[in-house]
């Protein structure tokens, strides 16, 4: 049976969940089936490419994407990769950045072009494949949350100066390690 997927709270910077190494996923049963459409359904409702698990408050190695929604807004085509192991990386390309949890701050990161990326699908199967350029991009930042590790760790000392203020700013509303966007 399927139910209508449900928007969930997206965690901000500041919160200490960003900041944990999410745990292997162990069973994919209906609960997770469910968790991934809620994240996905979460994703678009904030114009993502990508989104995982600890964004929404779930410590668990889960990411979602969508590459091509960027050139076609109007076809979801999104991807759910669980467990994900990145094997192989090669080249570099830099490319400007941003995250849901750490609203309304861009900046230029520097990653590898290639990447070799295993993981396991909904239906338990698991697969090993090759990206490149924008796809690969945005499988290391999220694959990066599941280590508790945020884009703007990439960023040079000059740069990550440059946002500091708009980090204090977003961080001010962290509650005892919580700090929930709020619907706006
Ligand atoms: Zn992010």
């Amino acid at each position: 049976m399927s139910r209508k997927p449900k928007l969930l709270p997206i965690h901000i910077y500041g919160d200490k969940v960003l900041r944990l190494k999410s745990e292997e996923v162990q069973k994919i049963d209906e609960n997770l089936l469910q968790f991934a459409e809620d994240l996905i359904a979460t994703m678009y409702q904030w114009d993502g490419v990508g989104l995982s698990a600890p964004q929404v408050g779930v410590s668990k190695r889960i990411i979602v994407i969508d590459p091509q929604i960027k050139d076609n807004p109007k076809k979801h085509s999104p991807m759910v990769m669980i467990n994900p192991v990145i094997e192989e990386s090669s080249g570099e390309t830099e490319t400007e950045e941003g995250c849901i949890s750490i609203p309304d701050i861009y900046a230029k990161v520097v990653r590898p072009s290639n990447i070799t990326v295993s993981y396991t699908d909904l239906q338990n199967e698991r697969h090993r494949i090759n990206l490149s350029g924008y796809a690969a991009v945005i499988v290391q930042h999220e694959y990066d949350h599941l280590e508790g590790i945020l884009f703007i760790d990439h960023l040079s000392t000059i740069a990550r100066l440059k946002i500091r203020n708009k980090l204090k700013e977003l961080q001010k509303n962290t509650v005892d390690g919580i700090n929930i966007r709020c619907e706006e």
